[in-house]
């Protein structure tokens, strides 16, 4: 069986799923609960085609994910994700909040302060970023697409977490769950000019684009969309040691990361979950 563990992550193969951890994040262990969902597991919750037994599937693996971390699949709140750079507090334990009908619509992003709220978000090539400052004991877990990565979701996320909860950047730190990445993320000129536009700014232009060549008429270039919000962060206050990038590419690792453009229409979704345990105190 394929390992993806490498030095920032650690492939865990449970009983009834396979997923990742942060070596990172696991040095908080006894307080904090995370892991990035692999394939064969699919966590898709919503969507046109999706059956009832889609769902309850993707509940299970949610389930047995949850229960191989340590924590309550019925404390998991999901927003929809559409592509946005919209941020939300959850601040009381509300229950499973999952699907297409929920609160949290057109939110891409959630922050708590609160143990056991299990804060979750699914992808398919898109990034997804898991906050998590040990000062304040405050996590976030972000989904930033390239849309959202041009909305600049990641900023977002860490006002949110100094606004709200006081958070001092210097002690976030955020977490890059596999996606598609550079190798692989090719786009046309208008998302070309559209980046280049956004982020000229950061002078990296020529790190993050690069020309890929005229591919049967249709001239294409690949973005670093990993670089940027790495620069993102690190303009938001994030320290270059907090940020940890576990560099695979869902695309490469088809196998056992889902991937919309691998797997077209009717794509899985891997997913990420993050929480914290309450305090116990001797
Ligand atoms: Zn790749």
């Amino acid at each position: 069986m394929r390992d993806l563990s490498n030095d920032n992550v650690v492939h865990v193969k449970g009983k009834n799923c396979e997923y990742l951890q942060f070596r990172r994040l696991l040095e908080y262990n006894g307080v904090l609960k995370h892991a990035y969902g692999l394939k064969p597991d699919n966590y898709r919750t919503k969507g046109k085609n999706l059956t009832e037994e889609d769902f309850n599937k993707a509940v299970n693996s949610y389930k047995n994910l949850c229960e191989s971390i340590g924590v309550d699949y019925k404390n998991l709140v999901k927003p929809t994700q559409n592509h946005t750079n919209t941020i939300k507090c959850v601040s009381t334990l509300e229950g499973y909040v999952l699907g297409k009908d929920n609160k949290y619509m057109d939110t891409d992003g959630l922050v708590t302060n609160q143990a056991e709220i299990v804060l979750g978000t699914s992808n398919a090539d898109c990034i997804l970023l898991m906050f998590f400052d040990p000062v304040k004991m405050v996590i976030a877990n972000v989904h930033s697409g390239w849309r959202g990565t041009f909305q600049k979701i990641a900023i977002n996320a860490v006002d949110k977490m100094v606004k709200e909860y006081g958070c001092n950047p210097k002690d976030i730190i955020c977490c890059i769950c596999p996606s598609i990445r550079k190798c692989h993320f090719e786009v046309e000129k208008d998302v070309r000019d559209m980046c280049e536009e956004i982020f000229r700014y950061t002078n990296q232009i020529d790190n993050i684009i690069e020309y890929a060549g005229n591919k049967e008429g249709t001239e294409k270039w690949y973005i670093d969309t990993v670089m940027i919000n790495k620069i993102m962060l690190k303009d938001a206050g994030l320290l270059e040691k907090n940020i940890v990038d576990s560099g695979i590419c869902s695309i490469c690792n088809s196998d056992l990361i889902h991937s919309y453009r691998v797997e077209g229409k009717g794509y899985g979704l891997c997913t990420a979950v993050v929480s914290m345990k309450a305090n116990v105190i001797l």
